[in-house]
């Protein structure tokens, strides 16, 4: 019978930077899978997911701008978005895949790619009452803001948290138009302990989603 030194189960980007690093050192490696290889990010998520998405966003910023200097129907041609996404060169995910000897946690964002997207970075207010910090909430439905009226979208909104005293960020949770670029910039400032008063600082290009971070803290 043939032995390994090393059996993974699961042939998934986790699966897959394990057993990388100890082929590395020489030794011998078994992936065993019940499902096709690859796992979920190659096959069923990340990458290839989001170049469908491309055609309802442009879809739905056409529908949302009729009326305001666009006319006419845009429509999905389905074999042609599939092609697209055929194009997709290796699938990444940026978080299963990292690879240090301690994960760090603080900071891992995650969106929910809807139209608009639904982005969220760190605590939760309830969380950050069960850990007894001291913080202060701030939450607001912006629609009437720049970025979402120039894109003629009337979903924008956000909840920030952040902490007494220290003023760093504890969270931050958005829906609207670019949200899912703008937790990026919340989850630098949760990972490098920047504070309200960082964000609210800095010159961000205008009009950008990031340009309204100031206003969110
Ligand atoms: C729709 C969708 C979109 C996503 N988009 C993103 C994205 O854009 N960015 C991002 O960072 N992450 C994204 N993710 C998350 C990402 O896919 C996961 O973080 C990543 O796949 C986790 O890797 P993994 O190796 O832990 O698990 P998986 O990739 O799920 O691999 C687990 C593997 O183990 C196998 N397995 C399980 N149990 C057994 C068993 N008992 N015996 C044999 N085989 C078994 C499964 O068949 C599977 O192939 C998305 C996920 C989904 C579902």
């Amino acid at each position: 019978m043939k032995t390994y030194d090393l059996v993974v189960i699961g042939s998934g980007t986790a699966a897959q930077v394990a057993s990388t690093r100890v082929r590395r050192t020489g030794r011998t490696v078994a992936m065993v899978d019940h499902r096709p290889f690859g796992g979920t990010c190659a096959l069923r998520g990340c990458d290839p997911k989001k170049m469908l998405i491309s055609g309802v966003e442009a879809i739905a910023a056409a529908h949302r701008m009729q009326g305001h200097g666009v006319a006419g129907e845009l429509r999905i041609s389905w074999p042609e978005l599939i092609a697209f996404k055929r194009t997709v060169g290796p699938p990444l995910t940026p978080v299963s895949g990292h690879d240090r000897q301690k994960p760090d946690y603080r900071g891992v964002p995650s969106v929910a790619f809807t139209v608009p997207p639904i982005a969220s970075v760190g605590l939760k207010e309830s969380q950050a009452q069960q850990q007894g910090l001291k913080f202060k909430v701030k939450s607001e439905n912006t629609p009437n803001w720049y970025t979402a009226r120039r894109l003629a979208e009337r979903v924008y909104g956000y909840k920030t948290l952040v902490e007494e005293g220290t003023g760093q960020i504890l969270g931050a949770h958005i829906v609207g138009p670019q949200a899912d670029e703008i937790i990026n910039l919340f989850a630098l400032a949760i990972r490098h302990n920047l504070t309200a008063k960082d964000l609210q600082t800095t010159m961000f290009s205008y009009p950008t989603g990031a340009s309204d971070i100031g206003y969110m803290v």
